[in-house]
């Protein structure tokens, strides 16, 4: 960091005491005055000229030698300033504490000189009077403070700091001029502090990405089973024209593709619908005990197709919570005709639904079981992500899209809800979700 010219950071030093001929300089009024009135006292009044003269004698001697307050006070109000352009005001504080950001002041020597309440809960340790360099370490940063300083030109710079994590950030820097100070453009003056307010960047990069991510990989999705209508059509329309034999194969396999295209645009319009509302919490109440048992009934035709039993154990009574019934549904589809597709050599699926008390949390927790091959631990962390599958083959044949897990992940995030899953490969795996209870008096719509 340059060291700039300003001196701000330096004690104010006293000015220098002014000369006796300086002071009767600027008392040269009041002895005059003093003057024409010892002449008319001696003119007028008959006084004696010695006492005229003793009078103008100590006059002179009081204005010469006594200091005066008015230039004291001058001394110490330009102390005052100097010490207002070192640490920044009540006022700077406080609208600093207010801005969403982590904000610190520095002078033009890059001394910390205020850090707001976002940069304390951020930047732990910084402390006013340290240099800004002990906190904030990017080089990029560091070198356009510096240009700040002394161009007095604000300036937006990006950098990403990849430890522990990848984290992007901006800063803006700016120089702030206080009253009586001039700008570049107006003349002079180097800035009194240097604000740096920094932003962290990190989840609008993540969701940007996301979103790029999802398109191309939607398209990718859609492409394959379009591609394969396409030269079906071309065969049906060329080599198989006259056999219909093969007409009859190759309609079904494109009434499979057709299928699968309108199954992925059903889970893609499902998500973004789940995405619109994802800061709006369900305000009706629903009987969850009713919903897992409606599920289960509406898969008993493929979990015959897929000789499976579903077993399922819930309360007697009714089970409250807040919640969108359909958004409910499936979710419990979801989880249930996962367990049937993926883990149907168990033969069972258990679904149960029981209650959890805890000191500060009453919560339901619905658990789907099944005795399958079950998902090797390094894949469970990504299985809510979009398009994630552990196998792509099997969950094609599944008639997966693998988007079913990350709308259960979007539904439970509106629902204040959880998702926890436990597995071993070839033990079977185990899908729990987590929904805050609602109060016994409340009516089910
Ligand atoms: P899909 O539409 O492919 O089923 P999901 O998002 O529902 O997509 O699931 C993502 C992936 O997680 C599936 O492709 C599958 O590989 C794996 N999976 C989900 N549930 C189970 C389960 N019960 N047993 C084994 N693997 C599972």
């Amino acid at each position: 960091m340059t060291q700039s010219p300003t001196s701000i950071e330096q004690a104010p030093e006293p000015q220098p005491a002014a000369s006796p001929l300086t002071r009767l300089g600027e008392a040269r009024w009041l002895l005059l005055t003093a003057l024409f009135a010892a002449l008319a006292a001696v003119l007028l009044y008959d006084v004696p000229s010695s006492g005229a003269f003793a009078f103008l004698v100590a006059m002179c001697a009081v204005a010469g030698f006594v200091p005066r307050r008015a230039a004291s006070r001058r001394v110490k109000l330009n102390a005052q300033r100097e010490i207002r352009r070192m640490w920044p005001g009540t006022g700077m504080k406080v609208t600093l504490d207010a801005l969403p950001t982590p904000c610190f002041v520095a002078d033009g020597r890059g001394i910390t000189r205020y850090v707001n309440r976002q940069a304390q809960a951020s930047y732990e340790g910084v402390k006013p009077g340290d240099p800004l360099s002990f906190s904030l370490r990017a080089p990029s940063l560091l070198e356009a403070f510096d240009r700040v300083c002394s161009t007095g030109d604000s300036e937006r710079i990006s950098w990403i700091e990849k430890v522990p994590t990848e984290t992007w950030y901006e800063a803006h820097i700016a120089p702030i001029y206080m009253p009586g100070n001039t700008t570049p453009e107006q003349g002079a003056g180097l800035p009194d502090f240097i604000l740096v307010a920094i932003q962290d960047l990190t989840e609008n990069r993540r969701l940007e990405r996301m979103r790029t991510d999802f398109v191309a990989n939607a398209s990718h999705e859609l492409r394959t089973p379009l591609a394969s209508l396409t030269g079906f059509i071309e065969t049906l329309q060329g080599p198989a024209r006259n056999d219909p034999e093969a007409q009859d194969r190759f309609l079904s396999i494109m009434l499979d593709q057709a299928g699968r295209m309108r199954r992925l645009i059903d889970d893609i319009l499902s998500l973004s619908r789940i995405e619109l509302k994802a800061h709006v919490r369900p305000v009706s109440t629903v009987d969850f005990a009713e919903i897992i048992r409606h599920t289960a009934d509406a898969l008993s035709p493929l979990a015959a197709d897929m000789d499976v039993s579903i077993r399922v154990q819930l309360p007697d009574g009714p089970v409250r919570i807040k919640g969108d019934r359909d958004e409910l549904i499936q979710v419990t589809e979801n989880l249930i005709e996962n367990a049937l597709k993926y883990g149907h050599r168990g033969q069972f699926v258990d679904v149960e639904l029981s209650e959890l008390i805890d000191v500060d949390e009453h919560t339901w927790q619905l658990s789907v079981r099944d005795y399958g091959e079950g998902i090797p631990p390094e894949h469970l962390p990504r299985l809510t992500e979009r398009f994630y599958r552990v196998d792509v083959e099997s969950s094609r044949a599944m008639k997966g899209t693998g988007l079913g897990l990350a709308i259960v992940k979007h539904i439970l995030t509106r629902h204040r809800g959880r998702l926890e899953v436990d597995s071993e490969a070839g033990e079977g795996a185990t899908f729990k979700i987590k929904l805050p209870a609602s109060e016994e008096s409340e009516a089910i719509s």
